[in-house]
C-alpha cells in the first residue's frame, strides 16, 4: 500500500516521500480514505502511530481547492497543550510543502499581534489550544462560522485537563454542517459518551489496544535505594548508548535539582515542566530536538504526544504513580517503527505498588536489570572506595544484559558525557561550564571513568559538539517568542 493508493494527490505523496515515509501506518491506512470521503472519524490511536498525518494529509487534500477569507478559518485543529499544537503545526508545514495553504497557530505565550496578523490575512488551517482560541474570539479577531473540518486531538487529555467546557463552547460556534475528526489515545466509555456530542455517525477506527506498550520499546526495571537513584541514573546514562533521552520525574521541584546534579557530572540537560514560561519551554524543547542538548528532564507535561524524532531512551527517574502515565512516557521512544529503550528506576515501598499496577496494565512484567546498588557504574563523588572495585564487574554484567558498557567502541559512546574537554578546559566559560564549576572535586574521578570507556569515540564526539560550544541553558525570561528571539518559521510566513 502506498500513499497515492489511499486517494492522496501526487503532491502529497511527494511530500511524504520527501520525509522518508515509504508506506502509510495502520491509522493512516484506515482513516485517510474515510476522511477524504467526508466521514466523521472516532479514532483511537496511541501517539507515535502516525496519527497526525492521518488527519493532516487528507485535510490538505480537502482544503487544496478554495480560498480563505479574512478572520474566517476554513478548518480548525484543537490540541490540549501548546507543545502539541506547535507540533501539529510543524507537521502541517512539512506536509503542505507543495500546496499553497495558509496556517495560523494560536497558543498562549506568543504575542497576540502576530497571531492577529495571520488571522486577518485569512487562514486555511487554524491550529489552537482552546483557551487562546477563545481569547481571540472574545476580542472579535476570529469567526468560526466558515469551519468545514474540525479536529479534536488527544480528547482524553482534554478531558483530564478540564478543557471540555471550552471545547464545547468552541464547537457551539462552528456550523453544525461540518466534518469532525475526533482522536483519543483511548476509547473509554467516558470518551465515547463525550464524542457523541461532537461527531455524527463516525467511522470508528482503533489501531492499538488502549494502554499497550509498543513492541519496539525494550523495557527495563532497576531497583535501588532512594539515596542512590541519581547514581543509578548516571550509571545507566554512561553504560547505555544514549543518543538522546527524556528523563521523567514525578515532581516538578525535583527536575531542576536533577538538571543541576547531572551538570555537575558533565551531563548536559534541559528542563521541561509546566511552571516554566512558554518561551522557555519551547526553547528547551527546540534545543533538545535539534540535538544541542542530549538530555531533557521533564514532568508529565512531556509524556503525551510529544514527538522527538529518533529518541533513543526514556528513563523514569521516578516510577509514575499513574500506570497509564508509564505507557505514555515510554511511548516517547520506539516511535514509527524505530527501536528504543526504557528504564524505570524504582526505590521505595510505594514504587513496588506502582510497578505492580503498571505490570497489570501492560499485561507483562518489566524485566529487572539487576540491583543498581552493585550494577550501576558509580561516580567517585558518591561511591565509597570499597564499592569502586565492583564497578568493573558491574560493567561486564551490564554488557551481558545487553548494555554495551565496555564493548562496541564504534557505537557504545554516550554522547551525553563530555568530561574530557571540561577537564582539559579551553578556559572559555559558558553557562553550563559555570554550573559544572560548582561541583565538588570528586567529579574528576567520574571524568576518568568516562574517558577510559570512551577514548575510541573522542575525536568524533568533539567534532559533533565540544562542551565549550554548548549554548547557555534556556533563559526563563520573556513572555513571547519574539521577546526571546525564537520565532518559528511558520509564524513569520505571509
Ligand atoms: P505521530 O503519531 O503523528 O506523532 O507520528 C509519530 C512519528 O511517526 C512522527 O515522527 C512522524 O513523522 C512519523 N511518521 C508518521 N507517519 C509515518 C509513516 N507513514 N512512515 C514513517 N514515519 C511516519
Amino acid at each position: 500500500m502506498n500513499f497515492s493508493e489511499l486517494g492522496l494527490c501526487q503532491e502529497l505523496s511527494q511530500a511524504v516521500a520527501d520525509l522518508g515515509y515509504t508506506e502509510p501506518t495502520p491509522i493512516q491506512e484506515k482513516s485517510i480514505p474515510y476522511v477524504l470521503m467526508g466521514r466523521d472519524i472516532l479514532g483511537s490511536a496511541q501517539t507515535g502511530t502516525g496519527k497526525t498525518a492521518s488527519f493532516t494529509l487528507p485535510m490538505i487534500e480537502i482544503l487544496a481547492s478554495g480560498r480563505a477569507k479574512a478572520r474566517l478559518p476554513r478548518s480548525l485543529i484543537l490540541a490540549p497543550t501548546r507543545e502539541l499544537a506547535a507540533q501539529v503545526a510543524d507537521s502541517f508545514e512539512k506536509f503542505s510543502t507543495y500546496h499553497k495553504l495558509s496556517m495560523a497557530l494560536l497558543i498562549g505565550g506568543v504575542s497576540f499581534a502576530d497571531q492577529n496578523a495571520a488571522l486577518s490575512k485569512g487562514v486555511d488551517v487554524l491550529i489552537a489550544t482552546p483557551g487562546r482560541l477563545l481569547d481571540h474570539f472574545e476580542r472579535g479577531k476570529v469567526l468560526l462560522t466558515d469551519v468545514k473540518v474540525l479536529v479534536i486531538d488527544e480528547a482524553d487529555r482534554m478531558l483530564d485537563m478540564g478543557f471540555i467546557p471550552d471545547v464545547e463552547r468552541i464547537v457551539g460556534l462552528l456550523p453544525p454542517l461540518r466534518q469532525t475528526l475526533f482522536f483519543s489515545a483511548t476509547l473509554s466509555n467516558d470518551i465515547k459518551k463525550l464524542s457523541d456530542k461532537f461527531v455524527s455517525n463516525p467511522k470508528v477506527i482503533e489501531v492499538a489496544p488502549p494502554a499497550s506498550t509498543a513492541d519496539t520499546v525494550a523495557q527495563h526495571l532497576v531497583w535501588t535505594s532512594p539515596k542512590r537513584k541519581r547514581e543509578a541514573l548516571r550509571g545507566l546514562l554512561r553504560s547505555e548508548e544514549v543518543k538522546n533521552a527524556v528523563i521523567f520525574c514525578n515532581r516538578k521541584r525535583d527536575i531542576s535539582t536533577l538538571v543541576t546534579s547531572l551538570k555537575q557530572h558533565d551531563l548536559s540537560a534541559v528542563a521541561l515542566h509546566g511552571d516554566m514560561t512558554q518561551s522557555a519551554r519551547l526553547d528547551a524543547l527546540q534545543k533538545f530536538k535539534d540535538g544541542e542538548v542530549p538530555l531533557m528532564i521533564a514532568s508529565d507535561v512531556a509524556a503525551r504526544g510529544l514527538d522527538i524524532a529518533g529518541l533513543s531512551h526514556v528513563f523514569n527517574f521516578d516510577v509514575p504513580g499513574n500506570a497509564e502515565d508509564y505507557v505514555h512516557r515510554i511511548g516517547r521512544t520506539g516511535r514509527a517503527g524505530k527501536s528504543g529503550r526504557a528504564f524505570t528506576i524504582a526505590a521505595s515501598e510505594d514504587d513496588k505498588k506502582y510497578v505492580g499496577a503498571i505490570e497489570k496494565l501492560i499485561g507483562k512484567p518489566i524485566p529487572l536489570v539487576g540491583d543498581a546498588k552493585s550494577e550501576a557504574p558509580q561516580d567517585a563523588s558518591e561511591a565509597k572506595p570499597a564499592s569502586r572495585s565492583k564497578k568493573k564487574k558491574a560493567g561486564s554484567r551490564k554488557t551481558e544484559a545487553g548494555s554495551p558498557d565496555t564493548g562496541s567502541p564504534e557505537t557504545g559512546r554516550p554522547k551525553t558525557g563530555r568530561p574530557e574537554s571540561r577537564k582539559t578546559g579551553s578556559g572559555r566559560k559558558d553557562a553550563s561550564s559555570n554550573e559544572a564549576g560548582k561541583s565538588d572535586s570528586g567529579k574528576s574521578d567520574s571524568g576518568r571513568n568516562d574517558d577510559n570507556r570512551s577514548r575510541g569515540g573522542r575525536s568524533r564526539r568533539k567534532q559533533e559538539n565540544a562542551p565549550s560550544e554548548l549554548p547557555a541553558p534556556p533563559e526563563c525570561k520573556g513572555d513571547t517568542l519574539q521577546d526571546t528571539g525564537h520565532v518559528p518559521a511558520f509564524l513569520l510566513r505571509s
